[in-house]
């Protein structure tokens, strides 16, 4: 299975919570501290992300990036 990793802009979040449920391996939730505008920001809660971008193509605010780690390097998905 390929590995994936998603950085995500917490200043630029809303939590919307619509990455958290687009995920299907629930690798994302809520944090429970706030960001500069006040929003509880979306973050990954479980090292089982598979990179397959679900999140990122639904976040209105393109705050998330998804990096995908094929083989021996870690390329840029989205
Ligand atoms: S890339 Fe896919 S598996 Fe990884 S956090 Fe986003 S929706 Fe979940
Ligand atoms: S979809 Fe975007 S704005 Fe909404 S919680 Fe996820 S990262 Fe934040």
């Amino acid at each position: 299975m390929i590995r994936g990793t998603v950085v995500i802009e917490r200043d630029i979040c809303k939590g919307c919570e619509l990455c958290i449920a687009a995920c299907p391996q629930e690798s994302l939730g809520l944090s429970s501290s706030i960001n500069i505008n006040g929003y509880r920001f979306a973050e990954l809660i479980q090292d089982n992300c598979t990179g397959c971008v679900n999140c990122a193509l639904v976040c209105p605010d393109v705050a998330i990036t998804v990096y995908r780690q094929p083989k021996s390097a870690i390329k840029k998905a989205v």
